[in-house]
């Protein structure tokens, strides 16, 4: 049995009358950018996230990139990160001219850790980055009083968390001052090829963004910023407003697929799993062990393809800017790098592609 982390078209085929009418309509109405479906995307998008606005850009890096922008926050000022992010989140810090500091998670939930936060900041921190990692909430009742008291925005990196809740199912983008958005095809609500959002209760926050995502446009020929153009286009819009009527179903099923890993997996050799949280929107499922590479590579030989998420964290990457830390500098994060392991995990898996993996993960460690 081959059990694929991704498979495209398996998401794309049951979708397919659907989504090629909407590319049709899409061909035939003459408002390729910026176009309607696109604002009725957003629209959509904004009240599944439960905020008032959401707008379109051409990735979840950008999200990113452009909200740190619009807040114009102090030139050096510094902005804290969780140290075992994707790079992505590091890299649009750093290209806002602003300092990152890398902090270290917390072991159970490998999730931003609101003491570390505490700890980290200072009168020269200008934003809070947390990051719902892997799909799983960060600690925003702790975290939203704790920036609030510092006077500073949460920015939420919410790419990886579509679908992610607290207790009271409020959903991730919709705690800090913006949460961004990624719809990379891989993503829980993904496009055929790059996309990004960022969500807000803020009017005056989405009307910069409105103008950084089109060149620095304020109106049809008059420029006010040097900016990018990065807008989410109208045909991935149609695409994503067809999914999202199944995004719901589709975390559900994630996490379905979860608790099949969590009941199999529990106990067997040194695994950690994934902190049991029902509010976890499972984009990825990380377990952890110290037999890591022996693991991937069985798993591998039966059929089972495998992720790291991420096996070099930003500060041990050989970057044209040195971001201060050395190895050893972040001992946890450093370790969770040797460690982690990605199962599959996406809506489209079968019970028995899941049951297929536990048994080659229990045959690994058995045999
Ligand atoms: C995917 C991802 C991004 C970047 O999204 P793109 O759409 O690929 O640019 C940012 N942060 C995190 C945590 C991600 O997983």
């Amino acid at each position: 049995m081959i059990v694929p982390s991704k498979d495209y078209a398996r998401q794309h085929r049951p979708l397919l009358a659907e989504l090629l009418a909407e590319v049709e309509a899409v061909l035939l109405a003459d408002d390729p950018i910026l176009g309607a479906a696109l604002a009725s995307f957003e629209a959509d998008f904004a009240t599944w996230v439960g905020v008032r606005h959401a707008i379109g850009v051409n990735s979840g890096t950008d999200a990113l990139v452009l909200t740190l922008r619009a807040l114009r926050l102090p030139v050096s000022g510094e902005v804290i990160v969780p140290a075992n992010t994707f790079f992505a989140t590091v890299a649009a810090v750093l290209k806002n001219g602003l300092v990152p500091v890398l902090v270290e998670p917390a072991r159970d939930s490998m999730n931003l850790d609101v003491a570390a936060v505490g700890a980290a900041l200072s009168a020269r921190t200008v934003a809070v980055l947390p990051v719902h990692l892997y799909g799983l909430l960060c600690p925003m009742a702790e975290l939203t009083p704790l920036a609030a008291r510092a006077g500073v925005p949460l920015v939420e990196d919410a790419a990886q968390a579509h679908g992610a809740v607290d207790v009271a199912g409020r959903r991730a983008g919709s705690f800090g001052i913006a949460g961004c958005f990624s719809f990379h095809p891989s993503k829980n609500l993904g496009a055929c090829g790059d996309g990004g959002a960022v969500t807000t209760d803020d009017a005056s926050l989405l009307a910069e963004l409105a103008v950084l995502r089109n060149l620095g446009k304020t109106s049809k020929y008059a420029f006010g910023r040097v900016a990018e153009n990065s807008k989410l286009d109208t045909l991935q819009a149609a695409l994503l407003r067809v999914k999202l009527r199944h995004l719901d179903a589709w975390v559900a099923r994630r996490r379905e697929l979860a608790r099949i890993y969590d009941a199999r997996l529990r106990g067997v050799g040194d695994l950690t799993l994934p902190l049991a949280d029902p509010g976890h929107a499972h984009h990825l499922y990380v377990v952890r062990t110290r037999a890591r590479d022996r693991l991937r590579a069985h798993l591998a030989r039966r059929g089972v393809s495998t992720g790291l998420h991420y096996p070099i964290p930003p500060h041990l990457q050989e970057l044209d800017v040195d971001l201060g830390y050395r190895r050893g500098g972040l001992p946890l994060t450093e370790e969770l790098a040797d460690t982690v392991l990605s199962l599959p995990m996406s809506h489209e898996l079968t019970f028995a592609e899941i049951e297929h993996v536990c048994d080659q993960v229990v045959e690994a460690f058995d045999g």
